[in-house]
């Protein structure tokens, strides 16, 4: 196996939460039409340049009468005020400066036109990554876009690497496509919750794709003959920085019985978590916490996920404060600074496996939070009654 010498990276719904914005306002210019998005044109559009992205749209639901250029206009005209404002997804920064900062040559390959790029590049969070980047591919500079693999092609010869020794990190299926035509390894966290999208990893990693994964925090760069991380926290628990300070109102759960497992956890309202999260961050997390007017901190363990009873169209916060409270706190506020990353969401042949799994992530958490960096964060003024 040849070893990895470069890491080209996608940018949009890889190292930006853009995907989320791109689909509010998918869903807006096509209900003017009177369509609706559907997970089909989801699939065919994600990842590819924008005209070909809406070209692929207009298939998808035979619109009439309409042009890809004037779906585009129109959405443009809303993002364009916008793409600054895109949050870098979880693990992102994390990932980059450590390989940059290990002098591994990184690029970025983006379906993205240059003018566009520039933009979304121009936020506080994504403007701090741009240094990292060795070179920059954008879609209007490559004749044709992914899923053609000609972006791929272009990068690696400007880096001075052959195609073996690159690997490249994507979310969606047409970067995947791309990458593998490249003749080039593929990492893959998708964007589409439907994983039929995606192809199946090859374990042994020879070529194509290798692995599909939940977040970028959980990325091992060993496996590619890359250095390993170094900064996790009794062995297995990710920092995160900045924290996530995520803040709303305790609602009432889905009386799922947690109370009588012995694990009580509190239900955040939707409306504060879809504001607060970027778009995929599904996964068991620590932190601290704090209730309504209360000055007292609490060691939180909290899982987040995709809510099964709304189709899976709603994220659900569920910290567990790792205190024995005696009374509920319904319609209080609840305040969580979210520090480090335990695990992937999984699933587990009982409830009993569920449930020593879910000691264990308490367990951890207690250890973690003792840590000086993570223990410090116990006084951050986010957590203070207002
Ligand atoms: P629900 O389905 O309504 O979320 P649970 O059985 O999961 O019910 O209990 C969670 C509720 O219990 C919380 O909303 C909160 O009011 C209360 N509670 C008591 N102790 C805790 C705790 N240590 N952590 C989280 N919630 C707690
Ligand atoms: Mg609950």
């Amino acid at each position: 196996m040849h070893t990895v010498k470069a890491v080209i990276l996608d940018l949009d719904g890889t190292l930006l939460d853009t995907e989320s914005m791109v689909l509010d306002v998918t869903r807006s210019v096509l209900q003017k039409y009177g369509h609706k998005i559907t997970a089909e044109v989801q699939k065919s559009a994600i990842g590819r340049k924008p005209l070909d992205a809406w070209q692929a749209t207009i298939d998808q639901l035979h619109m009439q009468n309409v042009t890809a250029q004037q779906l585009f206009d129109e959405s443009e005209n809303y993002l364009k005020s916008r793409w600054q404002d895109a949050r870098l997804m979880p693990g992102a920064a994390r990932l980059l400066w450590h390989l940059h900062s290990h002098g591994i040559p990184l690029a970025l390959a983006t379906s993205t036109p240059r003018a566009t790029f520039e933009r979304k590049m121009s936020g506080k969070a994504a403007q701090a990554l741009t240094a990292v980047f060795q070179t920059t591919k954008c879609g209007d500079e490559v004749e044709h876009g992914k899923p053609a693999p000609d972006c791929f092609r272009a990068t690696a010869k400007k880096m001075g690497v052959a195609a073996e020794e690159c690997l490249v990190i994507e979310d969606a299926p047409s970067g995947v496509q791309a990458a593998t035509a490249a003749g080039m390894r593929v990492v893959v966290v998708p964007s589409l919750r439907d994983l039929e999208a995606y192809p199946k990893p090859d374990p042994d990693c020879s070529s194509g794709c290798c692995a599909v994964l939940p977040s970028l925090f959980d990325f091992r760069p060993e496996l590619y003959g890359l250095p390993p991380f170094e900064d996790a926290i009794c062995g297995e628990v990710v920092p995160i920085q900045p924290p996530w300070r995520i803040k709303g109102t305790v609602v009432k759960g889905f009386g799922r019985g947690s109370r009588e497992l012995g694990i009580p956890t509190a239900n955040l309202d939707s409306e504060s978590l879809q504001s607060a999260l970027a778009e995929t961050v599904s996964g068991v997390y620590c932190g601290w916490a704090s209730i309504g007017k209360s000055p007292e901190v609490y060691k939180t363990a909290m899982s987040i996920g995709w809510n099964p009873y709304y189709k899976n169209e709603e994220k659900t916060a569920e910290p567990w404060l790792l205190h024995d409270f005696d009374r509920d706190f319904y319609g209080e506020e609840l305040r969580v600074l979210v520090s480090g990353y335990i695990r992937p969401e999984a699933n587990f042949s009982s409830l009993e496996a569920l449930i020593a799994r879910i000691h264990k992530d308490a367990d951890v958490t207690r250890e973690a939070l003792e840590y000086k960096n993570m223990a410090q964060l116990k006084n951050d003024p986010f957590l203070r009654a207002q």
